[in-house]
């Protein structure tokens, strides 16, 4: 049964905190007292889960709230003149709001238009390619009663690349709807599932768990009701692939969703959309309506008996960690999006405890394609253990930044040439979760050949070795790929990332919530030039803490940028850090515990 909107229930709480701010702008003291009541949730709890959400207030955010992107690929363009003009014309500083509450002004963390960059969302509005004047003038427009819809014209976006041979391409083809969904009707759910086995088909979104293996689990698992639900909740920084399927082939995911719920069983379907791509629903909500027109959703799809299925979207409401599934299926039932330890995987017990399965926008649009081109020239493609295609989100120094549909395979240096890479000295491969490569890695390739398991591919200390060890391994991305020429500061990006995972980790398991936030710190040290090799030791030494001890995803991969930087660019730390001598020591721990020490030992011997 779908949820209704208005019932007092859990899992329609954070659609009623949205109504609620967008009426009044923010949550009032009065407001949580009356919701905690409907809900029957004390309301400290409550307050947890409204200060756990980013785009939640508790005091006024303005006529027009702004969000400025403050992610590292923001900071390359033009973010700091356009904070400094949006401060000067609202005449307040970042984090308030105008005294008339026309305007409040937030930054936030990659809104996923890393290929327009400097840009912020306005009422949830994307602007893009801002620069100082253009912020100006926004503002001044604003303020003579020009419409945001009338301002904001964001295009339906494109792709900046796809394969020049047809049948190398998955998603950019021209089709018709209802082309994948069709041959249903040849095929048994249980084809379907070992059809999409054999297809290799693995987690887009960075997880690559198999897709059919997910699929057959939640199968097998009897239950009244199940549920698929499609995470596009794309908080990677630097990843926006996600964000182009949805702008501009949204049928695509549909149809798959719709075939993943014959497939499972399943005849709910939800879409949960980051709060920053809800500029995106009314798209989305136009091709379910079409879906429906054509009677491709609904009761007994195309004929076929017990085939029931049905697709609503779900607004998140900020929160990176929520693209971690259970941390997803935790906020959807309303509840604050904090990571489970896994008692039970979602396809036993996921989203109102019933089976359900997680899948990526990618993931899902890949589907349909499958189907309908089949197995064997689906197989065609890409790699032995990777085939098919992948979709990657360029940005940053390169010349033709935006989303590009390669065949799993293709040589790093090779697609460095293909986005006009202007002399490429790092890339953050795989977001800020990724890693960091370097010219060693460029004879590499971009697939899942031959990986190794996390743990040895983060513990390497000698560049050498890694360098040889790692030559055949291929290299996977859920989607993000940022360039940085020599011009930029390594360790600014670096402190972007750290306080990137400081914000957003979900605060229940020690070394991620501490841990990341003394990295930051060290980092600030290194930075002004009071590292030493000893915090440089230590770094290493809690990183990995941090890597093997974290509840999730998020604290388990936290690390992972720092600790290949420190790998393969131990020149940009070497130019800011000192040998323990060359500091000033004029306060000596040692020499200042002398006498305390002497009194232990002679108390001590008092007692021999
Ligand atoms: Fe939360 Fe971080 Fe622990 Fe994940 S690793 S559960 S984000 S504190």
């Amino acid at each position: 049964m779908i949820p209704d909107k208005h019932i007092p229930q859990r899992f329609n709480l954070v659609n009623v905190l949205w109504d609620i701010q967008k009426k009044r702008r923010y949550i009032s003291k009065d407001d949580i007292a009356k919701i905690a009541n409907e809900f029957n949730i004390s309301k400290t709890e409550l307050e947890g889960i409204i200060s756990f959400y980013h785009f939640f207030h508790f005091k006024d955010a303005g006529k027009y709230t702004i969000y400025l992107n403050c992610s590292t690929i923001s900071k390359l363009y033009n973010y700091h003149e356009v904070k400094k003009a949006f401060e000067d014309e609202l005449g307040i500083k970042m984090g308030n709001t105008t005294k008339d509450k026309m305007f409040g002004l937030f930054q936030t963390s990659c809104i996923g238009l890393s290929d327009q960059e400097t840009s912020a969302l306005i009422n949830y509005y994307p602007f893009t390619n801002l620069t100082a004047e253009k912020a100006r003038t926004l503002i001044a427009k604003i303020r003579a009663g020009h419409s945001l819809q009338e301002l904001c014209n964001f295009p339906k976006d494109n792709i900046q690349y796809k394969p020049e041979d047809e049948n190398k391409t998955i998603f950019f083809k021209p089709f018709e709807i209802g082309d994948g969904l069709k041959k249903l009707k040849k095929l048994s759910p249980e084809d379907v599932i070992k059809m999409v086995e054999d297809s290799k088909l693995s987690g887009r979104g960075g997880a690559f768990f198999p897709t059919g293996t997910k699929w057959k689990y939640c199968r097998n698992n009897v239950s009244d009701q199940k549920y698929i639900i499609c995470n596009a909740d794309e908080g990677e920084p630097g990843t926006f692939k996600d964000r182009v399927l949805l702008n501009s082939y949204p049928e695509l995911l549909i149809e798959g969703m719709a075939i993943a719920g014959y497939a499972v069983g399943a005849t709910e379907g939800f879409i949960y959309l980051r709060a920053e791509y809800k500029y995106l629903k009314e798209g989305i909500e136009k091709a379910i309506e079409n879906f429906n027109q054509a009677k491709l959703l609904g009761k007994v799809i195309l004929g076929i008996e017990n085939f029931d299925f049905n697709v609503q979207i779900f607004i998140g409401a900020g929160a990176y960690v929520c693209g971690e599934e259970t941390a997803l299926i935790a906020s959807m039932e309303g509840k604050r999006g904090e990571p489970t330890t896994k008692e039970y995987f979602p396809v036993e017990k996921g989203y109102l405890g019933k089976p359900t399965v997680v899948n990526n926008v990618e993931t899902l649009c890949a589907v349909p394609r499958l189907l309908e081109m089949g197995l064997k020239n689906y197989l065609a493609i890409g790699t032995k253990s990777t085939p098919g295609t992948k979709l990657l989100s360029v940005s940053g120094d390169c010349t033709k930044p935006g989303v590009y549909e390669i065949e799993w395979g293709m040589k790093l240096k090779d697609f460095l040439v293909l986005i006009g890479a202007n002399d490429p000295y790092m890339i953050l491969f795989n977001g800020f979760a990724g890693e960091c490569l370097s010219s060693v890695d460029f004879e590499r390739e971009i697939s899942g050949e031959n990986l190794l398991a996390d743990q040895i591919q983060f513990t390497f200390k000698d560049p050498i070795e890694y360098a040889h060890k790692m030559s055949g391994v291929g290299l996977r991305s859920g989607g993000s790929f940022m360039v940085f020429n020599q011009s930029r500061s390594l360790i600014s990006v670096l402190k972007n990332i750290t306080d990137f995972f400081v914000a957003e980790s979900c605060g229940i398991c020690v070394p991620c919530r501490t841990g990341n936030f003394l990295l930051s710190r060290k980092i600030d040290k290194i930075k002004l030039g009071h590292g030493s090799k000893s915090d440089m030791e230590e770094i290493q030494e809690w990183s990995h803490i941090i890597k093997q001890s974290s509840r999730c995803g998020l604290g388990k991969t936290s690390t992972n940028c720092l600790l290949t930087a420190m790998l393969k660019f131990p020149e940009e730390f070497e130019k800011l850090t000192k040998d323990e001598s060359d500091f000033n020591d004029a306060f000596n721990i040692d020499r200042a515990t002398q006498n305390y020490d002497n009194i232990i030992q002679e108390i001590e011997s008092t007692y021999d």
